[in-house]
């Protein structure tokens, strides 16, 4: 059995067992073709490459980390959007959510607010042929207004209540995937509906924990991450 094909099954057996939360016992064909695509190695640090295939959260460095392969999974599939979708990505990290769903949709847009970690994605993502992508560094919370509306936004770090510019730049009839909570505590994922006339319909899907939306990037890395 590969890396990829213990992944995928790992997923698969997770998804199964939090079913009664998520309203579903399988996730979208499509989206699994995307997770059995992208070769989650490619976005970890080197020193890492070993845990590469595991179904769990690993550091890439200043304090962030490439989220868990079941939860990209899930929450692209919550997404629900289609080959046609143009899709806003806050929180870039490895560039590995918005590899996978680069192969989902039509084309992604992110946003990352570490500078480092916004050049090593946008040069990682380019090399390895993601072309249906754009990045940029900045402040997420705010969107991407020069390309707004959007069929889907997808939040991975956790804001304490929902941004109101993201809600803005959301299409009618679009949805909002984004962890809310406090910084270091409860946070649970929420899929945020907008309605034909605008109106928004929140669900609640199971308690996650992702690091926090932030204002502003760091000034240095965290000493983990200090080679001197
Ligand atoms: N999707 C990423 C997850 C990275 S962790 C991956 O698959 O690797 C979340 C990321 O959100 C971190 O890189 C963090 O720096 C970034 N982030 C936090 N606040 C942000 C903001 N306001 N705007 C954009 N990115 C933000």
């Amino acid at each position: 059995m590969t890396g990829t094909e213990r992944l995928l099954r790992d997923i698969a057996t997770e998804v199964h067992y939090t079913r009664d939360l998520i309203g579903r016992d399988a996730l979208d064909p499509r989206v699994m073709a995307a997770m059995a695509q992208v070769q989650r190695d490619a976005f970890v640090p080197a020193d890492e490459r070993v845990y590469a295939y595991a179904n769990g959260p690993l550091p890439i460095g200043w304090g962030q980390t490439i989220s868990q392969p079941f939860i990209v999974a899930l929450m692209t599939d919550l997404l629900g959007c289609g080959p046609q979708a143009r899709v806003l990505e806050v929180g870039t990290g490895s560039g590995y959510q918005t590899a996978v769903l680069s192969r989902v949709v039509a084309q992604v847009w992110s946003v990352e607010i570490i500078p480092d970690l916004a050049a090593t994605a946008h040069r990682r993502l380019a090399e390895l042929g993601y072309a249906n992508v754009e990045t940029r560094q900045g402040d997420g919370y705010l969107g991407w207004p020069e390309q707004a509306p959007f069929d889907g936004i997808l939040v991975t770090a956790a804001a304490s209540r929902v941004p109101p510019p993201l809600v803005e730049q959301l299409k009618p009839g679009g949805r909002l995937v984004l962890p809310v909570g406090e910084p270091h505590g409860r946070q649970e994922l929420l899929v945020l509906d907008k309605d034909r006339d605008g109106k928004l319909r929140a669900r609640s899907i199971l308690p996650v924990a992702f690091v926090p939306l932030t204002r502003a990037a760091p000034r240095s890395p965290p000493s983990e991450d200090d080679d001197t």
